[in-house]
């Protein structure tokens, strides 16, 4: 249609310069060069403390000398073979996750959500192998995130994302987060199983409450249902457990895991019991990508750091100090700051102006944060934070809201 050197490049309608790249990010106008622990330098030169940690993702910061050493390795060595053959980084990550935690199997994948539409397939698929194909509905929850793929997005029914793309993917009933009632409402001859995230993340670091969840696990127990989590965002030890539903003494059938598992290598997987399991047989799912050499170098070499003795520990205590620091700021801040939410290192501020202001604040004072559901500012430190780093934050994000509290003295 139009000549390769002469094409005109349209600017994007959020921030920055034209790019080549589809504009379905409202993106800020930074790009990093380079990280080291909780820390990024821009482009610029300029340090920012990385308490986004690219969504809960770089869950030992950046650059850490182990996980380096792992890629590398592996890099030399083989990148890819496919799924035609047996990988025994797959074999040894999948035994190790099924060790610490309720599972017996587990499939790699690339991305959360796929982690999900796999989870999805899975509690289908059981149903089907014990003779009833007809039970193939999901019961799912108001402000839920599960990822951006047609049966993800109609899992968790946000409008704004199920937009344009046609019928939503029919077999979801969506209810009230917390509201047990209205789940145990939403059961019927249909009925696969509930999926649930013990702690939303994107919807605004909203905590499920140890009943809500053990009178889930009860109500799938009542119904022949299965009972899968995404914690996507809550597991691998953002929550100071190794996964977000411990804390409520209880397990699931089936788990969708991934941002944190792969540190920031692209790495994420669903994993059940042999039960739930047994309808996952030769030529049902599969995925060119997932689990390969190199992502399964890095999540071991994770796990090995998630795994060693005091890690956890030292997570919640992080958390806490987190938490504390959070606390203060909203006595000080309380004509901006509504509410402390927090869940170990998954944290967040509920704010009464635009969050997008608040975060747009924080850049100012070089500290990256993310907004989520029900104007929250999400602090997503890596795992690893040290405590003068919590210190440092709280001191930014206080120096953040000081400016949005008097949006008269803006600088423009
Ligand atoms: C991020 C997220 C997903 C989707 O993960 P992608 O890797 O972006 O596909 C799914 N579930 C939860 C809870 C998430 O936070």
């Amino acid at each position: 249609m139009s000549t390769h050197s002469t094409k005109p490049r349209s600017a994007t309608a959020s921030s920055g310069p034209s790019s080549a790249v589809m504009p379905t990010y409202a993106r800020h106008n930074i790009a990093f060069d380079r990280g080291e622990g909780a820390w990024l330098v821009a482009t610029t030169g300029e340090r920012y403390l990385d308490f986004a940690s690219g969504v809960a993702v770089n869950a030992l910061g950046h650059a850490h000398p182990k996980l380096i050493g792992a890629l590398t390795e592996q890099a030399q060595k083989l990148w890819h073979s496919s799924n035609l053959y047996r990988i025994a980084g797959q074999e040894r990550l999948a035994e190790r996750l099924c060790e610490a935690t309720f599972a017996d199997k587990v499939f790699f994948t690339n991305s959360g959500a796929e982690a999900c539409e796999g989870a999805i397939k899975l509690a289908r698929r059981y149903h089907f192998a014990s003779g009833n194909p007809e039970r193939w509905r999901i019961v799912t929850f108001k402000g839920a995130f599960h990822g951006r793929t047609l049966a993800t997005i109609a899992a968790a029914g946000n409008e704004k994302y199920l937009e344009g793309f046609g019928e939503p993917a029919p077999g979801f009933d969506i209810v009230a987060f917390g509201d047990l009632e209205a789940a145990a409402q939403a059961i019927g001859p249909k009925t696969a199983a509930i999926m649930v995230e013990p702690v939303q993340g994107e919807g605004g670091v909203r905590v499920g409450s140890s009943q809500f969840l053990q009178g889930l696990r009860a109500l799938c127990d009542e119904h022949g249902l299965l009972l899968v989590f995404d914690e996507v965002q809550c597991g691998m030890g953002r929550t100071g457990k190794l996964f977000a539903h411990e804390w409520a003494g209880i397990t699931p059938d089936v788990m969708a895991v991934a941002k944190g598992i792969g540190g920031g290598f692209p790495v994420g997987c669903f994993m059940a019991t042999d039960a739930a399991a047994k309808g996952m047989i030769a030529g049902t799912h599969g995925s060119t990508y997932g689990g390969n050499p190199l992502a399964m170098a890095v999540g071991n070499a994770v796990l090995d750091a998630v795994l060693e003795p005091g890690f956890l520990a030292r997570v919640a205590a992080a958390g806490l100090r987190l938490k504390q620091e959070l606390a203060r700021i909203k006595d000080e801040h309380a004509d901006v700051v509504e509410e402390v939410r927090a869940s170990g290192l998954l944290a967040g501020i509920k704010v009464r102006p635009p969050m997008g202001e608040v975060v747009g604040a924080c850049l100012g004072e070089k500290l990256l944060t993310v907004g989520a559901g029900e104007n929250v500012v999400r602090l997503l430190p890596p795992l690893n934070v040290t405590d003068a780093e919590i210190s440092e934050a709280a001191q930014r994000l206080s120096a953040a809201l000081k400016r949005v509290a008097k949006p008269a003295a803006k600088p423009s």
